[in-house]
């Protein structure tokens, strides 16, 4: 069988760090059985849409590198698509939906309303006044041949509503097994609304099933519209698909995640210097371990592991600590080169300095980012030196008189060193141990305080890191200035 998944996103806004699993999921499972990845738009809810969503949508997939095969694509700045199975936007399936609607109509699966707004909410407050099930009472399946083409002959607004069959529905979720309801306790669904444009859930089955979907992946918010669609496939008679609804995504709290309780968009993650990698990597534990005693994988190694049984059935907790030390091992894994890239946007008011220098900053800060948008605080240090306290330059073991002699010393010895010396972080190590070594000085003696000399900070990178970062004449500087401070 060719395995087809699908993402469909309602283009209402920016993508959710949950929808970001889904779309990973049905991508795994479609890699792993080299099967097809389609991304499809469903902005049937007009009033729901946003501005500039579905080319946010594309840009952000593109960052998190989910290829897929099929949907709506950027090309030279302006929306199109790629695939044979389109539009992917069903907006313009609207001649599509009518078909299959008519098709309904005329076997009796599904039938015309005219029932006003008003009508429908004074029979919701009736039913709930009597405590029963909130349902639409079937007043227009009376209706007869003439009096609906009347009807509608004039204008008069009407929907078209799905009639649920007796009986009962039972379905197989891939990782709920299976599920029985009665058909009773099912509202004969709207499918066409009045304004002409589909449901969702005509336009999910309509589209899933010419889409070739076999498989369909998504949150467990979906699984009671399950029966309603699993009539639709019955109605039209298309082969069933199979069903995954993957676990809720909670807080620690255990309460849903949602905007209100911190950000929860990808593009916010991204902008924050969060890695593409580690959000994959994270969301991907949402609701599976490909082996439970490791928490880093890549990409491939969760296609070849991916296995819908082993998703989890209850909540999964969003630990954000997680988040952070997982992307703190991404920054400090990465390929220098390739984390400079990533980097390159991160550097604030620190973005004049020379490459070689900014190159150099990151290696040494790297270790103490958790973001990239850390980097931002972290390189203002190298800019301008921070106001500090002149005993801060005193070892404990030690005294300003020492502290000074030192200060002098290797301020002249490194005076006659060379920049390509201060270039190469081993070279420059190796003087000042050198001075170290000769006097038979305790390292602390020297290296506290040029340590603080160079940072102007209680806790910071080492001395030797700060020397090679901040260059020759920097260091000198700073250096000259503790003398001063020393000396008064
Ligand atoms: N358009 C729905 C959404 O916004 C898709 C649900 C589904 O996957 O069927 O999530």
């Amino acid at each position: 069988m060719n395995i087809v998944t699908r993402f469909p996103p309602s283009p209402t806004g920016f993508l959710h760090v949950g929808s970001l699993r889904t779309a990973l999921y049905n991508y795994l499972y479609a890699r792993k059985h080299g099967g097809k990845f389609i991304v499809r738009v469903e902005d049937t809810d007009r009033e729901r849409l946003v501005e500039g969503a579905v080319e946010s949508l594309i840009k952000t997939l593109a960052e998190v590198g989910l290829e897929y095969d099929e949907g709506p694509v950027i090309t030279a700045g302006a929306l199109s698509e790629k695939g044979e199975n389109g539009p992917y936007t069903q907006s313009l399936r609207l001649d599509i939906y009518k078909t299959y609607v008519q098709k309904l109509l005329e076997q009796g699966s599904a039938y015309y309303c005219f029932c006003s707004k008003e009508r429908l909410t004074e029979l919701r407050s009736q039913q709930q006044l009597a405590k029963l099930p909130t349902k639409y009472d079937r007043a227009c399946l009376k209706l007869d041949q003439d009096e609906i083409t009347q009807r509608i002959e004039a204008g008069e607004s009407h929907v078209v509503r799905l009639l649920v069959p007796d009986g009962e529905t039972i379905f197989k979720d891939e990782i709920r097994g299976s599920i029985k309801i009665s058909n009773a306790e099912i509202d004969d669904q709207v499918l066409m609304k009045a304004d002409g444009y589909p449901t969702y859930h005509l336009a999910v089955v309509v589209d899933d099933h010419l889409m070739g979907v076999t498989h369909i992946i998504r949150g467990e918010e979906w699984i009671s519209s399950v029966p309603k669609h699993v009539m639709l496939y019955n109605a039209f008679g298309f082969p069933m698909p199979a069903f995954a609804h993957l676990p809720l995504i909670l807080n620690p709290d255990k309460s849903k995640l949602s905007k209100r309780q911190g950000d929860v968009a990808v593009e916010d993650f991204l902008a924050k210097g969060y890695l593409p990698e580690t959000l994959i990597n994270f969301v991907a534990l949402l609701g599976f371990n490909p082996s439970g005693d490791r928490e880093i994988y890549s990409i491939t190694e969760l296609i070849e592991s991916f296995e819908l049984s082993s998703v989890n059935k209850s909540g999964a907790v969003f630990d954000t600590e997680k988040l952070n030390w997982m992307n703190g091992q991404y920054i400090r894994a990465m390929e220098p080169a390739e984390l400079f890239e990533r980097a390159k946007p991160f550097f604030g008011s620190a973005q004049s300095l020379p490459e070689a220098q900014k190159q150099r900053i990151l290696e040494v800060e790297k270790d103490r980012l958790t973001i990239l948008k850390d980097l931002e605080e972290r390189v203002e240090m190298y800019l301008t030196l921070p106001e500090y306290e002149t005993e801060m330059l005193v070892w404990k073991k030690a005294d300003a008189q020492d502290a000074l002699l030192h200060m002098q010393a290797l301020s002249t010895l490194l005076s006659a060193v060379s920049d390509d010396v201060f270039a190469d972080r081993a070279l420059i190590e190796g003087v000042v141990k050198k001075y170290i070594e000769e006097g038979e000085y305790q390292n602390g003696n020297v290296l506290w305080p040029v340590r603080v000399a160079l940072s102007g900070q209680k806790q910071s990178a080492g001395p030797f890191d700060l020397l090679w970062a901040l260059g020759k004449e920097d260091s000198l500087k700073r250096m000259t200035r503790a003398i001063t401070k020393l000396s008064t």
